[in-house]
């Protein structure tokens, strides 16, 4: 290398050193709801390089400059930590990056890394990429389970398995671990499961399905979308890779689309690929998602890291909001079946409680101690099947019809007609989404007004 590469090189270490130590000895000792409101983003670091800018800057430049040639080799080397080119990184992806690493990582002792894309689905395709790397007619599976979101079902079931022919092995029951076993062989890759899952509010026991996982020296990637980092931190549980829609909760506001990967550092896998192996979301933020070209725009990265500062207490909102509303629907004698994790008549109810915890409940004045919190999400079915589905649906006032979940404002849809219809009928009956269930996210209103515009509605659901 020479003298001059040399010097930025370790003028960078010394940036970088002095960077780990604030995360080490400062941020990493404060409480979730301080990290969700700064993140990294240091009072001297807003002073001296960002004119004393108190909210994380919004970089809309496309490309970084370089002092010289010595410097730009250095960079473009990965030598010293740089961001280029905005579809390679932004100092904007960086801040929502940072936070939400740490927030997947909260409680597990681990030490996490996040790279940011376009949307959840980007986040779900980069995850599993690199994993599926193969060469010419090498055979390669991996395991998933049936219950997951609609657009996942496509990605896994017509994207990879029908047109490139890596298999997609469904497990139909993800509470049975023979189950998992049996799809597991030398070609499979990864093991993937969603929860809780849109929008059956599937659940499965997350500690045992990431140990058998690693016994067959394979990762495990965990959907976190619904729950949030608020309820559930699968890494601390044993995944080692987390997926979200920050589209959704995460950012309540519906003005951004966006997703992320978290990765634990040294994930379990069985490629020959070290660097890979060592910090997953960084390795992808750096090589195949710089190529393949699925970044956040940094615009959305800020209006992201803004919403995420108040999660904790936003979905403790809305977790308590959909609580009300389940019990209405359970006891509405117009309701066949009512799906939410916090229903003592719900078969997972036992199995969601000892993972669906508020974090740090119990240093909050309110509460004391820990607390069990279910997410906004619920599903149900109305007596007289689809025509009574469908009218239901039509009756709602207030509440929105539309495909999205997740918003300060409630929303609802029948998810056969629109966010899994594409996955056909057979397929959703292995994910058992019935054509009759209404889902339902519950948003920041008064539950009262949830609660009497879903009466109004059935009782709009008259079936002759
Ligand atoms: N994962 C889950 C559980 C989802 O519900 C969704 C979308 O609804 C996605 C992933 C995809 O997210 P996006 O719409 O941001 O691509």
């Amino acid at each position: 290398m020479n003298e001059a590469v040399q010097k930025y090189v370790e003028k960078a270490n010394k940036i970088q050193a002095e960077r780990q130590r604030y995360i080490k000895e400062e941020v990493k000792k404060w409480r979730f709801d301080t990290i969700a409101v700064h993140g990294t983003y240091s009072v001297n670091e807003a002073i001296e390089n960002n004119q004393g800018a108190i909210i994380e800057p919004m970089f809309l430049s496309s490309a970084q400059a370089y002092r010289d040639c010595d410097e730009m080799e250095a960079a473009m080397t990965y030598q010293i930590p740089n961001w280029a080119y905005t579809r390679i990184h932004n100092p904007s992806q960086g801040y929502l990056e940072d936070t939400l690493a740490l927030l997947d990582g909260y409680g597990s002792g681990c030490e996490t890394s996040c790279f940011v894309t376009a949307s959840g689905m980007a986040a779900i395709s980069a995850a599993i990429h690199p994993l599926l790397a193969h060469k010419n007619g090498e055979a390669v599976n991996f395991v998933a389970c049936a219950q997951v979101y609609g657009g996942t079902f496509q990605l896994f079931n017509v994207r990879r398995m029908q047109e490139q022919g890596i298999e997609c092995r469904w497990v139909g029951d993800p509470n049975n671990l023979d189950e998992w076993k049996s799809k597991i062989d030398k070609n499979t890759r990864f093991l993937y499961g969603e929860l809780p899952s849109n929008p059956g509010l599937s659940f499965f026991d997350l500690k045992k399905v990431c140990a058998l996982a690693h016994e067959h020296g394979l990762p495990f990637i965990a959907d976190s979308t619904v729950a949030t980092s608020a309820l559930l931190r699968p890494i601390e549980h044993g995944a080692d890779i987390v997926v979200h829609s920050v589209t959704k909760t995460m950012t309540s506001g519906g003005l951004t689309i966006a997703g992320a990967v978290i990765a634990r550092k040294n994930i379990v896998c069985n490629l020959p690929n070290d660097a890979m192996k060592a910090d997953f979301a960084r390795y992808c933020l750096l090589w195949p998602n710089r190529d393949s070209g699925g970044s956040l725009s940094p615009l959305h990265a800020i209006l992201a890291l803004n919403e995420i500062r108040t999660l904790r207490t936003r979905i403790d909102t809305l977790s308590q909001s959909s609580m009300k509303v389940a019990k209405f629907l359970e006891q509405h004698p117009k309701v066949a079946k009512v799906n939410y994790l916090g229903l003592e008549s719900h078969k997972l109810h036992g199995l969601a409680k000892k993972y669906l915890w508020l974090v740090d409940a119990k240093y909050d004045a309110q509460y004391g101690k820990d607390v069990n919190r279910y997410g906004h999400l619920l599903s149900f079915i109305p007596k007289g099947g689809v025509p009574a589905a469908r009218l239901a649906l039509d009756g709602l006032k207030r509440i929105w019809r539309a495909t999205d979940l997740g918003r300060i404002k409630s929303i609802a849809t029948i998810p056969a007609i629109s966010t899994h219809q594409q996955m056909g009928e057979e397929s959703r009956s292995l994910a058992a989404i019935p054509g009759d269930l209404i889902r339902l996210s519950v948003g920041g209103e008064h539950p009262d007004d949830i609660i009497n515009d879903l009466d109004q509605a059935l009782a709009l659901a008259k079936v002759k």
